[in-house]
């Protein structure tokens, strides 16, 4: 028989490190199951100038080995393990992987999301060949290159002043006339001499078969097709949530799922945390506050079911 755990939080970037602090912290015995490198998305920001206090250089993988050690301080579990498999219904919730079991009385979903692919022809081929998902994994790769950047969030943008570092010049390909991306970080953009716009248009499709050469562009207004040369390319669209393992399991909206304030779910004894949950702001600050309070609500319902 596995043991039985207070509370399982499947995940480990943000939301799921600061759910384990939290957990621990309240004594409850807590075990962290994440499938690949703990900090989840927030490894792949070199910049976390938006978290209030954040110090020097305070890039998303150190805070990130921070705040996993600092759960693992007051007592917090850790596995990598890849989930396949999850009931949640009943007083004890179990989780399976391809060669585990795991079982706990309440369970904190922090699984996070994904980037999107844009979905032009050859994307998925040259993907790693040229065309990348993580500025701060693969810039380096550019130095003194050309580089497009897709999209126009606050994603885009970010990593777009990212990639000058490094880069020669930087393109964003946006396919409205105006950004998305906050106020303050267009500024940025529009003045930093290595980025330009191409504004209207979207990828048709990559070229190159071993590496990438350049992309297609369609301008929607006109219907024109172009050539533009690059060395790399970086797609920032937007993200998916990790939740088909929930599918039909909690309440979602877009594969979002749904809690209230104090994270639970439509499910007692199941709550969720960060990028995963339905929610206005995505980002590392809300999702540990999700995760801090997603273990403080799991404590209460230990404490209740006693
Ligand atoms: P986002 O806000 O959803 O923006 C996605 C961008 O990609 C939009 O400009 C969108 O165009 C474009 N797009 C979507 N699908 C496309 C496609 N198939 N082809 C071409 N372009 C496409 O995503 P995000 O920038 O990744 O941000 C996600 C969340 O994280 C947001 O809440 C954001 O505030 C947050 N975030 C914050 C920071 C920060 O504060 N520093 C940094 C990163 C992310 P349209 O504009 O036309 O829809």
């Amino acid at each position: 028989m596995p043991q039985i755990y207070d509370t399982i939080i499947i995940g480990g970037g943000p939301a799921g490190l600061s759910a384990g602090l939290y957990a621990s912290r309240s004594r409850i015995k807590t075990l962290i199951i994440e499938r690949a490198k703990y900090g989840g998305q927030a490894t792949t920001t070199d910049e976390l100038e938006n978290y209030p206090g954040s110090i020097e250089d305070c890039t998303g993988t150190k805070l990130s080995e921070r705040m996993r050690k600092q759960a693992e301080e007051f007592g917090t579990e850790f596995v990598k393990d890849e989930i396949v498999d999850v009931d949640l219904n009943g007083d004890i919730k179990t989780v399976k992987s391809k060669k585990e079991i795991y079982q706990a009385k309440t369970i904190i979903i922090a699984t996070g999301a994904t980037p999107k692919l844009s979905g032009f022809k050859n994307e998925l081929e040259l993907r790693g060949k040229g065309i990348s998902y993580c500025a701060t994994c693969d810039a380096d790769f550019f130095t003194d290159l050309d580089v497009a950047v897709i999209g126009g969030g606050d994603s885009a943008i970010t990593e777009a002043m990212y990639l000058t570092k490094f880069a020669e010049h930087v393109i964003v390909i946006h396919r409205r006339d105006a950004l998305r991306a906050a106020k303050s970080l267009q500024e940025k953009a529009f003045g930093n001499p290595k980025i330009s716009f191409i504004w209207n248009s979207t990828v048709q499709e990559a070229l190159g078969d071993e590496i990438l050469e350049g992309l297609i562009l369609k301008n929607k207004i006109t219907g024109e097709t172009s050539e533009l040369k690059v060395d790399g390319c970086f797609v920032f669209v937007g993200y998916d949530p990790i939740s088909q393992l929930f599918e039909g399991k909690v309440e979602m909206e877009n594969g979002y799922i749904i809690t209230d304030d104090d994270m639970k779910t439509n499910i007692p004894g199941v709550f969720a945390a960060g990028d995963i949950r339905k929610k206005l702001l995505r980002q590392v600050i809300t999702a540990a506050a999700d995760g801090a309070i997603a273990a403080t609500a799991a404590e209460h319902y230990i404490e209740n079911q006693k």
